[in-house]
């Protein structure tokens, strides 16, 4: 049996309970695939894996059941599908997003080509951590981006316009946070409840509430698994450039900084997080949220 020891390390080649066999995870940014490439990994999947496949919580598939032996065919495959090997070690793992403006009638941001861009740029990079990088469009979340060691959030921050509000309270039906009131026959927007979803400015049938800036939020050190953390908020920028170069001084920052054996989020205080919110807002001319 001869074994490619050199895809056997790859971050998405996974051993598994039974030793003699491997899983194999794909690179699969936003979750995007193809029906081609679906039919490709069927096919893969049927001819040297188990038969089946795995869809996994970071939006990519695995194929299990692979004999080592074949990982140097299954990884030839693979790249010919335009579906290559992953990651899951201590790199930049699959970067995963909701469907945002494609979609998504909430979304603020473009969610699927911001993190194609991430992925051109980062995906696999070796790390001390694993970094984890997921986009939501909206505050609603639906990917956590805060319980990955990277968030980005869209967001838009609503402003009464000018004209003549009728007091009809449509928009406060919509808001769900309850930070907009009808006073004396017009609205009254309540910053301090907003989480500016941006629900509010597309509920106005006579476009009295406008976006006044569409944004990035970016957030760091959130985890899942066994103790859960919230990450911080870093800062926010104005577009997806902007966006992709704040995460790639965080990426940066952490491979610089930090150690491994530990998780990101449990060393945050250590590699001086509060100096380095001061320098990336600063540098990307970005809001810091101290
Ligand atoms: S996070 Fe917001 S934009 Fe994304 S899918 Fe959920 S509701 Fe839609
Ligand atoms: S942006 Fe969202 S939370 Fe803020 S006022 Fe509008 S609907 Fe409410
Ligand atoms: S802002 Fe628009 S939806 Fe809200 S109360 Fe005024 S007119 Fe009605």
């Amino acid at each position: 049996m001869k074994i490619d020891i050199g895809i056997h390390m790859k971050g998405g080649v996974i051993t598994e309970r039974n030793p003699d066999l491997c899983t194999v995870r794909v690179r699969l940014p936003a979750g995007r695939i193809t029906t081609e490439q679906i039919r490709g990994i069927a096919a893969i999947a049927k001819k040297y894996g188990g038969g089946i496949v795995h869809m996994t919580t970071r939006q990519t598939v695995e194929i299990p059941h692979v004999r080592p032996e074949n990982l140097k065919k299954i990884n030839r495959a693979l790249e010919k599908n335009g579906t290559p090997i992953g990651s899951e070690r201590d790199e930049i793992v699959n970067v995963i997003a909701c469907p945002g403006t494609e979609r998504c009638k909430f979304a603020n941001i473009d969610t699927i080509s911001l993190a194609q861009k991430i992925d051109e740029r980062l995906f696999g990079k070796e790390m001390p951590v694993k970094v984890r990088i997921a986009i939501s469009g909206c505050p609603n979340a639906c990917t956590s981006p805060m319980l990955n060691e990277i968030g980005i959030i869209g967001r838009a921050v609503p402003v009464r316009a000018e004209g003549k509000c009728t007091g009809c309270g449509t928009c406060t039906e919509y808001c769900k946070e309850e930070a907009i009131r009808i006073r004396r026959g017009t609205c009254v927007l309540d910053e301090t409840k907003c989480v500016q979803c941006g629900v509010c400015i597309n509920s106005c049938p006579y476009s009295i509430i406008v976006a006044k800036n569409r944004h990035f939020l970016i957030t760091v050190g959130g985890r899942r698994g066994r103790h859960p953390r919230v990450g911080r908020e870093l800062t926010t920028v104005p577009d997806a450039d902007s966006a992709v170069a704040a995460v790639e001084k965080i990426v940066n920052w952490v491979y610089r900084r930090a150690w491994s054996g530990r998780l990101l989020s449990d060393q945050l205080d250590d590699i001086q997080f509060s100096k380095f919110r001061k320098e990336i807002a600063g540098a990307s001319g970005g809001d810091p949220k101290e």
